[in-house]
């Protein structure tokens, strides 16, 4: 028999994990965007600037955004640097990538300078040391094997390299955990179901959130990827953690 892993609360094969993941975000592309805006009341805008701010990107650096959606950090990386430093832009969902290509061209940002390629963050083409920063922003949960994916991110991380993690955590305020699920579990399936007319995948949203590691635990997985100097900083109470570590 198949071995199940989840997709969000409900238990499933490995394979239709990833079907179902990939349905998501094939369903939510055009509105992810504006979703996110909705959901954190424009936070999401801070948590990606505190996370470019705190990487070490250079006019010279190249830099792989895994899971890069709609290009958010990608566009960051490039806005901190005069455009000078080289992002690629990676996803295993088409229509996602294809927003993040959008935007890099609504920006006048051309092949070159930003690269779209199709990937699983699992299984990565590109060659070891390849490159000096590599982010990932809300992407790893929705990933079948985290720790595949870790492995694969020190693989191609330069030596000296640095890798970024911003992803939902556990809160760590009082009462904040209470307000939180509240928050998550009754009102943002509705938002869902409002402004982007698909409730089932904010509901994945949130129960995905809640089966994903809390702070200590990922930074546990982090340091076992090989990882060096691992930390992490939590952002609005520990709903959100901003991870880093290097290869050194
Ligand atoms: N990084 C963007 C941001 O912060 O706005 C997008 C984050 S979005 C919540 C999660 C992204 O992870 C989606 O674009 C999805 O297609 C991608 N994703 C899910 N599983 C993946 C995998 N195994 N490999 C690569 N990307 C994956």
């Amino acid at each position: 028999m198949d071995k199940l892993t989840h997709f969000g609360f409900e238990s499933v094969t490995a394979p239709e994990k990833v079907g179902r993941v990939m349905g998501v975000f094939s369903s939510v592309a055009e509105k992810y965007d504006l979703m996110n805006d909705v959901m954190s009341a424009g936070l999401h805008r801070l948590w990606k600037k505190r996370m470019v701010g705190l990487a070490n990107v250079s006019p010279h650096s190249m830099v792989l955004d895994v899971a890069a959606g709609s290009g958010d950090i990608s566009l960051g990386m490039l806005k901190k640097t005069a455009r000078q430093c080289r992002v690629v832009l990676t996803d295993l969902n088409g229509p996602m990538l294809q927003e993040g290509a959008r935007r890099m061209l609504d920006h006048g940002i051309l092949a070159g300078t930003a690269d779209c390629v199709q990937s699983d963050g699992t299984k990565l083409p590109f060659a070891d040391n390849s490159f000096d920063v590599v982010t990932i922003a809300f992407g790893i949960r929705n990933f079948l094997d985290i720790e595949a994916g870790l492995a694969e991110f020190y693989r191609v991380l330069k030596p000296g390299g640095q890798f970024v993690c911003l992803e939902f955590s556990k809160p760590a305020l009082p009462l904040l955990d209470v307000v939180y699920d509240a928050y998550s579990f009754h009102v943002i399936p509705e938002m869902g179901a409002f402004f982007a007319g698909d409730k089932a995948s904010y509901q994945y949203l949130v129960e995905s959130i809640r089966r994903f590691p809390d702070q200590r635990r990922f930074l546990k997985l982090i340091e076992w990827a090989g990882f060096d100097l691992a930390r992490y900083e939590n952002m609005s109470g520990g709903i959100v953690a901003l991870h880093r570590g290097y290869k050194l």
